[in-house]
Formats: C-alpha cells, sequence, structure tokens
C-alpha cells in the first residue's frame, strides 16, 4: 500500500461528450420544489417498503456530477450504489446500448444465442483471479448471482451448509436476506428464513473485542470451530465472503484473513465464494477485490458495475464446478439480456481505455490522506477505511468506539444540502460511504470531500 501514496497522480480523465458543467450547483434547497412535489406524487403511488436516501429527481448525469429538475448540480459520491463506476452513460456504454437496442432487444439465451452474452463471459473468465479453466453464467441482479453461486457450489459439492459471515450483506431474496446479518431493514418480519446458512464472526479490526492484533488469528479460530466442529466440512458446501463488506460499513480485513478463509476451503473441499457484487469491476483499483489478498477464490459474483447501470450479473469461476450443473439448471428469461452485455463491453472498454484502475488508486490517494488529516484529534471518527475509490468514515461517540448512528445521519444531512450525494451503512448505521464514479475530476473530489469534512468539523 506504501507506493500508492508516492504515486504520481494518474492523469484526468477529459470531460466527456453529453458531460453537464462539472461543478457543484446548488441554487434551490435539496431537494427542490420539482423534486419535492415528485416526491410528494411518488408517495401517492408506490410502495412504503422502497426506501429513498435522498428524494431528488435525477434528469441527467455524467462524469461526477447528477443533474436534478430543479437545476442543481449535485456532486455523487454513490453511483447509485457503486453500479455507474465508469460514469453515468459512459460513451462507450451508449454507443453499444444504442447499436444493441436497435437490432435486437432479447431473445432469451435459454432459446437462441447471441455474442454479447459469449463476449462477456470470455471477458469475466480472463479477468478474474487464478490460471485454472474458468466459465461463467449471466443472471440480472447481484441477489440472483448470490443465489446461483449457492446452487452451483451445492450441486457440485452435494452439500447443503452455507457458510456466511457477521455484518455481511448478500441481498433481499429469501436466501440472500438470509445470508444478510442484519435485521432491520432486510429481514425484520420476512421471516422464515431460508435453512443451512450458518454465520461466523467477521475480521473487524476496529472493533475486534480483543484488539486488531488478534483479529485475524480469533477470526479464523472462530470460523474453523464453526465449519470443523458444528456444521461439519463434509456438510459445508461454501463459504461465501465479501473481500470488503459493502452494506456492512466497507469493512477491510485484516492482512492474512482472507488467505486463511481460503487455506479453510481449499483444505476441505469447500467452495469459496467471492460476493465481489459491489467491490468488483475496478472499484478498489484492482480489477476484483480479493485481488489484493492474493486469493483465488473458486467462484466470484460480480453484478453492480458490471453494465454501467443496466441489470447484469454474473458467476464466473472453476470450470469443473460451473459444468457440475446439467442444461436447465442456470438461467432465466431476462438473464443476460443482450442490451445488458453490450453495456458491460462498454464498461470494460472504458475501463481499459481511461485506465480507470489507476484512476481508482488515485482516488485512494487524494481522499484518504485528506480524510485522515481532517480526523486527526477528531473525537467522532472512529476510522477511516477502505481500498481505491471505496472509502467510508465510522463515527463514534468521543471517548468511546460506541457507535454514533446520529452524528453519520446528521453529517450526512449537511452534505445532501449542500449538494454533496454520500451513503451511509454499517450495522449500527454510523458509516458513512464512498463510492464516486472513477471519471469524477480531482476539483469535484476535493470540493465534495471539503463539504463533507466541514460538515463533520461543525458536530
Ligand atoms: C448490492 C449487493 C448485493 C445484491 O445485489 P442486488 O443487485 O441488489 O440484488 C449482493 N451482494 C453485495 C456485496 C452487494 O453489495
Amino acid at each position: 500500500m506504501a507506493d500508492i501514496a508516492t504515486m504520481a497522480p494518474a492523469p484526468g480523465i477529459p470531460v466527456q461528450e453529453g458531460w453537464p458543467e462539472q461543478t457543484r450547483i446548488v441554487h434551490t434547497a435539496i431537494p427542490g420544489p420539482r423534486s419535492l412535489a415528485r416526491h410528494a406524487h411518488r408517495q401517492q403511488v408506490l410502495s412504503t417498503g422502497l426506501g429513498t436516501v435522498l428524494p431528488v429527481f435525477v434528469e441527467r448525469a455524467g462524469g461526477g456530477i447528477l443533474v436534478d429538475v430543479d437545476g442543481n448540480h449535485l456532486i455523487d459520491f454513490a453511483s447509485g450504489i457503486a453500479v455507474t463506476t465508469v460514469g453515468s452513460s459512459a460513451p462507450a456504454v451508449v454507443r453499444r446500448v444504442r447499436d444493441q437496442v436497435a437490432q435486437v432487444t432479447h431473445t432469451c439465451f435459454l432459446v437462441t444465442e447471441y455474442d454479447g452474452y459469449v463476449e462477456v463471459g470470455e471477458k469475466l473468465n480472463a479477468l478474474t483471479p487464478g490460471t485454472h479453466a474458468k466459465k461463467s453464467a449471466l443472471f440480472s441482479t447481484g441477489a440472483e448471482a448470490v443465489e446461483n453461486a449457492v446452487k452451483i457450489a451445492r450441486v457440485s459439492t452435494r452439500r447443503p451448509a452455507i457458510v456466511t459471515f457477521g455484518h455481511a450483506y448478500h441481498g433481499r431474496t429469501l436466501l440472500t436476506m438470509t445470508m444478510t446479518a442484519k435485521n432491520a431493514p432486510y429481514k425484520d418480519g420476512f421471516g422464515p428464513f431460508a435453512p443451512e446458512i450458518y454465520r461466523a464472526p467477521l475480521a473487524y479490526p476496529y472493533r475486534w473485542p480483543t484488539g486488531p492484533e488478534r483479529c485475524a488469528t480469533e477470526a479464523l479460530a472462530s470460523l474453523e470451530d464453526l465449519v470443523l466442529k458444528q456444521i461439519g466440512a463434509n456438510n459445508t458446501a461454501a463459504i461465501v465472503i465479501e473481500p470488503i463488506q459493502g452494506e456492512g460499513g466497507f469493512i477491510v480485513p485484516p492482512a492474512a484473513y482472507l488467505k486463511g478463509v481460503a487455506d479453510l476451503a481449499r483444505a476441505h473441499g469447500i467452495v469459496l465464494i467471492a460476493d465481489e457484487v459491489q467491490t468488483g469491476i475496478a472499484r478498489t483499483g484492482e480489477m476484483f477485490a480479493c485481488e489484493h489478498d492474493g486469493i483465488v477464490p473458486d467462484l466470484i459474483v460480480t453484478a453492480k458495475g458490471l453494465a454501467g447501470g443496466l441489470p447484469l450479473s454474473g458467476v464466473t469461476g472453476r470450470a469443473e464446478l460451473m459444468d457440475a450443473v446439467p442444461p436447465g439448471g442456470l438461467g432465466g428469461t431476462f438473464a443476460g439480456n443482450p442490451v445488458a452485455c453490450a453495456a458491460a463491453l462498454g464498461v470494460f472498454e472504458t475501463i481499459e481505455s481511461l485506465d480507470l484502475l489507476s484512476r481508482a488508486r488515485h482516488i485512494e490517494a487524494v481522499a484518504r490522506p485528506m480524510l485522515e488529516e481532517a480526523a486527526a484529534g477528531n473525537g467522532w471518527i472512529g476510522e477511516v477505511r477502505g481500498r481505491g475509490a471505496m472509502i467510508a468514515v465510522e463515527f463514534v461517540i468521543p471517548g468511546t468506539k460506541d457507535p454514533a448512528p446520529d452524528a453519520a445521519a446528521a453529517v450526512m444531512a449537511n452534505c445532501h444540502r449542500q449538494g454533496v450525494v454520500t451513503l451511509q451503512c454499517g450495522t449500527y448505521g454510523n458509516v458513512i460511504r464512498l463510492l464516486p464514479p472513477l471519471v469524477m475530476s480531482d476539483e469535484l473530489l476535493h470540493d465534495g470531500l471539503s463539504v463533507l469534512i466541514d460538515a463533520w468539523k461543525g458536530l
């Protein structure tokens, strides 16, 4: 990590065709009157079960800016939850989607085939870590891909149990909400849950009871106890882990922890599934976050950043596992839609042509020191952490490690009022996470971070 700070800054991304002006402009209250009117209408029309972080209606987006219906230019530190990593409406995505949608919108890959699906599979096979033979299957959402990875692990091992972790988030379907750790709002009242899901404590250095130095060893010992003594390795199909937890609070595990998890899985024929739905596709400065830890998962799940905002997800991994499923066992009507596949090819093209891996590292090199310097000596900030363009600030009650969700909420609200779109996360709701599009300019990044820092200084 040391070389990141001393690395020469990557050249900025040139302004691209169709981008709105790349400056923060706030000329109404946020939300403005037009957004408020639309939001009131929406409440008449749509279920209250659909939460919204910031009730602003967006009309246009590009680079690091969202333009709302009141004409405000908001700095986008969310990327639609790590989705528009290459920027909203990236030119290569738009061009390929336009061409594809005019040619054929849908055949269902289970009925007749098309090239885009195969090309995305080839790309994922090539880009995921490991030199072994790999195969892929495509789906539409992250949760759907996680479920399919579990199906593949179960059918190939003929074992039932799935191990997940504290603070995990894997989605909102029956199986994936069962795998998710946090009760409200994801699980509360939605049971009964799926069987054969077990949970090990996650190596969370900042909150490990005996301190960060003992975190990796003790967390691995708990995992080993769960798998070997409580479930039985011969009953364990898969261990599913986010290499850096997303909704759980951008928790970066200590060095050697993921390696230990991978070793345990390998020693007992357990399928290691990396849920890279949030961390994957260049977000952390590597194509996949597990590369930072030098591990090679058996299956990797991708979704959010994969297709620039179009619904597409994938499972990629060892050919012998992927081929353990008989024909017809995987798929879905919309899974691997041709327009979404075209978008994904545009995403890969953009990452390569703009060298967005370097750009993600550059964002870390700019944001981390700025946030850490401002956090030093401020009792409200427990920790600044993350990798690449996936950075978070954990808020605590000064003088303690007690979570301070109200402080995080107040800082968020302040950012929103000033036109900076941030997101909260964490089991205790006390973490603010930053997920800027990688094409955001240094100026916008500085401006947005300054607003955030000023907001927490005012606590
Ligand atoms: C968002 C997310 C999911 C679920 O993806 P959806 O597309 O919302 O179903 C699963 N795993 C992780 C790590 C996520 O961040």
